[in-house]
């Protein structure tokens, strides 16, 4: 079948040409011919993402829009601003050549004065998430009560969202005759009742399986050193302030020491496994669904009896002994049409089992870098923002208060206010970040296994082993080293451990807590006119050197012990 043949008119083909589509997919098959014709019945339409459902509700409703009345015609509700910017930017290439037709987005966080003045000068087609727009209809800017045609697109995700209130307020002022469309890729039974109570008759069409998870998932995989596993793990899941995800462990010991370690680092966490009664288990299990818990630390075992659809991550803290059960770890996300990520920390040595599994899921892994401390700050303090610009304040209930905090804060301007509150909640994070190492395994080590530097020994605790480029070749000695360390990074207590010079290159190691300074301080450094090359050393070989230089102690400046990490503890999430 063509476009043509289900009905949609030649300047559209044209424009959704030139988009690629050749043919309709089959959820524009089935839907369209429906929605073309004046008098459409409502229809409920199950498919995956990425099924082209966009187009299947946007052609028939561009085409049918009148351009000659101002008013909204047709009303797309979706759950998010990204969702709703990219219906309108569809909408808008479907009608590049009938430039009557007018579409635009309404969303929360954004700018109501600007949405107002689009809407006013007169627009055909509103996408919208269902706060902003109750919010317009309250205002009076957008009139539903002359809507033809309501499209609840990802209706499932929006009733997750709890936008259940708004859609009722919002479908019970629209026109009793109008047409509503359903677009989800579930049918739970919260968009069942919807569907019964504001849907006329409506039919229904179903595309191809119904939630197949795997497609939805995103497989990325982190190489640390074993030791860092667990620093890894932490940075991650700071790193996704809304990360709502089960971590699965080989065994019921370790399941019970991350859980812990996690507890007691602030987390809202949790384990589950086979040594807990079912009670304790079943108590567990509720406080996960809830959200209660964020962070449910689990064996395969235990976790079976768990069905939870929308965790955004799954995180295999380690692998299974029996790579087929990564599958199924796997498969605990991604449901219901959401995407999911699915996390595997591992160690160099297990480079091989990643590609087993790849092999096993026909995708591959993304290899990601452990964010760093800046990486997680800089996150950190933008969903912060985000959240105080979007948190309801309850003026009844503050406004008693007020007077008095004003008067207190009286003597601060804007600015200096705005970096209080800020601190107020972000300085754990500086703390607890400031000057903490690059966990990434090297990347010249992933790559390609470089052998010479990893044929140094480890390095002792709380210090890193830097490989560089030079030796006795070079005529290197160990002042040199320390000199450039003083030099390149400007800072006067880096501890130092062993240099170990060899014949064309080196190691040498420092305090951990610099290594970032450190990688950056030698950055397009020469030495006798040789162009300096420091890498974080790979130290998994025990081997004796000969020529090491073990006067550890060379530097006149403060000799400071190397400190536990800072720990730091996390209010608990509500
Ligand atoms: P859904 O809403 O079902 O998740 P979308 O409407 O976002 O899916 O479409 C998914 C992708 O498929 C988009 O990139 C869209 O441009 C493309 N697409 C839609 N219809 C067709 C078609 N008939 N031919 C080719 N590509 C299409
Ligand atoms: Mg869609």
């Amino acid at each position: 079948m063509t476009f043509e043949e289900i009905g949609i008119e030649s300047k559209y083909i044209k424009a959704i040409e030139e988009l690629g589509f050749e043919k309709p997919m089959p959820v524009q098959e089935k839907v369209i011919p429906h929605l073309i014709k004046d008098d459409s019945p409502d229809i409920i339409a199950l498919a995956q993402t990425g099924t082209g459902k966009t187009a299947a509700f946007g052609l028939p409703l561009i085409q049918k829009s009148n351009p000659r009345t101002k008013h909204v015609q047709h009303l797309i509700l979706c759950p998010t601003r990204e969702l709703c910017l990219q219906i309108s930017n569809d909408l808008a290439e479907y009608s590049k050549y009938d430039k009557e037709i007018k579409s635009t987005a309404v969303f929360g966080g954004a700018s109501i004065e600007r949405q107002i003045t689009i809407i006013r000068k007169g627009v055909h087609i509103i996408s919208a998430t269902p706060g902003r727009l109750l919010d317009l209809i309250k205002r009076k800017v957008v009139k539903i009560s002359k809507i033809k045609t309501v499209v609840l697109d990802e209706a499932d995700e929006m009733l997750n969202m709890g936008f259940r209130d708004e859609l009722e307020a919002i479908l019970a002022e629209t026109p009793k005759e109008k047409n509503t469309l359903l677009f989800s890729a579930t049918m739970p039974s919260e968009v069942r009742k919807m569907a019964n109570k504001f849907m006329n008759n409506p039919i229904e069409i179903t595309i191809g399986k119904k939630n197949v998870g795997a497609e939805n998932v995103k497989h990325e995989s982190y190489i640390v050193h074993a030791r860092d596993r667990y620093l890894a793990l932490k940075r991650i899941a700071d790193y996704y302030p809304d990360i709502y995800g089960i971590i699965f462990c080989r065994t019921r010991k370790e399941t019970q020491e991350v859980a812990d370690r996690l507890i007691q680092d602030g987390y809202n966490a949790d384990s589950l496994h086979g040594d807990l009664s079912q009670p304790q288990r079943d108590k567990v299990m509720g406080k996960f669904r809830i959200k209660n818990i964020s962070l449910l630390v689990a064996t395969d075992v235990a976790a079976r009896g768990l069905d939870v659809d929308n965790l955004t991550h799954i995180i295999n803290y380690n692998l299974p002994d029996d790579l087929e059960v990564y599958t199924h770890r796997s498969g605990r996300t991604g449901r219901a049409g959401r995407l999911g990520t699915s996390i595997v920390i591992a160690n160099m040595k297990e480079k091989n089992k990643l590609k087993q599994i790849e092999r096993q899921i026909n995708k591959k892994f993304d290899n990601k870098l452990v964010p760093l401390g800046k990486d997680i700050c800089e996150k950190q303090l933008f969903h912060l923002v985000d959240r105080m610009e979007r948190v309801e304040v309850n003026n009844e209930r503050i406004n008693a208060f007020l007077p008095a905090i004003m008067q207190k804060l009286e003597w601060l301007d804007r600015e200096e206010l705005i970096k209080r509150f800020v601190s107020v909640e972000f300085n754990r994070f500086l703390d607890y970040y400031k000057n903490t190492p690059d966990l990434n395994a090297p990347a010249a080590e992933r790559k390609r296994g470089d052998q010479k530097r990893s044929a140094g020994k480890r390095a002792a605790d709380g210090f890193t082993r830097f490989f560089i480029n030079l030796g006795k070749t070079d005529d290197l000695r160990p002042v040199d080293i320390i000199g450039m360390i003083n030099d390149y990074t400007n800072i006067r207590d880096i501890d130092i451990g062993e240099i170990d010079i060899k014949k064309n290159f080196s190691f040498f190691e420092a305090d951990q807590t610099y290594t970032e300074e450190i990688m950056k301080g030698f950055k397009k450094k020469d030495f006798k006119k040789r162009e300096i090359n420091v890498e974080v050393a790979e130290n998994t070989k025990r081997e004796s050197s000969s020529d090491s230089h073990k006067g550890k102690r060379k530097r006149s400046f403060k000799k400071e012990s190397t400190k536990p990490r800072p720990k730091y503890k996390r209010r608990k999430r509500k």
